[in-house]
């Protein structure tokens, strides 16, 4: 069973990954696609919200069987969807290896070549320079923000990295890379943690050949295991949830030590837990600005795609940069203006500018 959710096109094409998990509800789909509307218009860019999920656990299909499964779920979207009306991507299990599949299916039912109609695709097949890393990068632009707002100094700033997938692996490297510490990162399966900081390459590395980040060694020192609560109950200064909804809910808001929880999942915060979270003075940063770098190189990538020309590297950076700063800044703008957290003062900014879009 799959769903496709089209919740708003006042600014732009409907926009939004697609997920395989065996969770994925109707429900969560719906919420999914609104929150892409608000992410858009966050970050500014000329796209609605839209969102995709199919009930499966991917892990357990063959290669045949998930390019059949692909191919299927993009026939029965093809009359809906489309490079000015719908434009999908990947999320939660999904990569450009399946954004392929699913394109080269659509275009030959809707026999067209509009090729911009699904984004993060390879770069062999009209995907742009950056998309794979664009969510993580765009992750440590805010990072970086948020230490130029609150005076945090890099190298004594600690991170936690809840979530090892596409999102967690860029963003941990990239944090570490600008010079943070970052002291713990899990997976699906537990995590790991060393207050000196990780190697990111190696931590990769490790899990690629063992399938799970279970007894590192860090520069040939075993490190201490611990599981996916323990990560985000650690004394650290910036939490970073990677991976799944409601990971922070009623019963582990009280345990978090972070000073700064920086939400590059979509909604790993229960609104309840928030409220403790706030009321601990611990600021979170939502995620329709922390994680809408994925987003706004999708974009980018149908931009070329229509133009038929194509950017380099640095010029995918050069342009992101600006558009996750000013995003930052227009939501300190809101939340300061009408004396609400960060979260309310994106939302409060995303449903001005969607709705003088559907006024006009
Ligand atoms: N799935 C990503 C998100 O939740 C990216 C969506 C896209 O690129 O359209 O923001």
């Amino acid at each position: 069973m799959g769903f496709r959710s089209q919740h708003n096109n006042a600014r732009g094409p409907y926009k939004g990954g697609i997920r395989f998990h065996p969770e994925v509800s109707e429900e969560e789909v719906k919420a999914l696609s609104m929150w892409m509307t608000w992410k858009c218009a966050v970050v500014d860019i000329p796209c609605g919200g839209g969102k995709g999920g199919v009930i499966v656990d991917p892990k357990k299909l063959s290669v045949g069987e998930l390019e059949r499964l692909a191919k299927g779920f993009a026939r029965r979207i093809t009359p809906i969807i489309g490079q000015e009306i719908d434009i999908p991507a990947p999320d939660v299990n999904t990569n450009s290896q399946i954004m392929t599949w699913m394109v080269d299916e659509y275009m030959k039912v809707a026999n067209n070549k509009d090729i911009g109609t699904f984004t993060g695709k390879p770069i062999e097949k009209g995907g742009s320079k950056g998309r794979e890393q664009a969510t993580g990068l765009g992750g440590a632009y805010i990072l970086e923000e948020l230490a130029k707002e609150f005076g945090l100094d890099p190298k004594n700033t600690s991170i936690g990295v809840q979530g090892f997938g596409n999102v967690g692996y860029w963003f941990a490297k990239l944090a570490d890379e600008l010079g943070y510490k970052v002291v713990a990162i899990s997976d699906s399966k537990g995590g790991i943690t060393d207050e000196n900081g990780l190697n990111i390459d190696n931590v990769y590395k490790y899990k690629k050949t063992n399938g799970s980040l279970q007894d590192f060694q860090n520069d040939g020192k075993t490190l201490h295991n611990i599981t996916n609560e323990e990560l985000l109950a650690l004394e650290v200064d910036v939490l970073a949830p990677a991976a799944f909804e409601n990971v922070i809910n009623d019963n582990n808001a009280n345990d978090i030590k972070a000073k700064y929880i920086l939400e590059l999942a979509n909604g790993p915060i229960t609104p309840s837990a928030e409220k403790v979270l706030l009321e601990a003075d611990i600021v979170v940063i939502p995620d329709v600005l922390a994680n809408a770098g994925g987003v706004t190189v999708s974009y980018f990538e149908w931009e070329q795609n229509k133009a038929d020309s194509y950017w380099t590297e640095e010029e995918v950076f050069e342009k992101l940069k600006p558009i996750m700063a000013k995003a930052f800044k227009d939501t300190i703008k809101f939340s300061k203006k009408y004396d609400t957290d960060l979260r309310n003062g994106a939302y409060i900014l995303a449903v001005n500018r969607v709705s003088k879009a559907m006024k006009k």
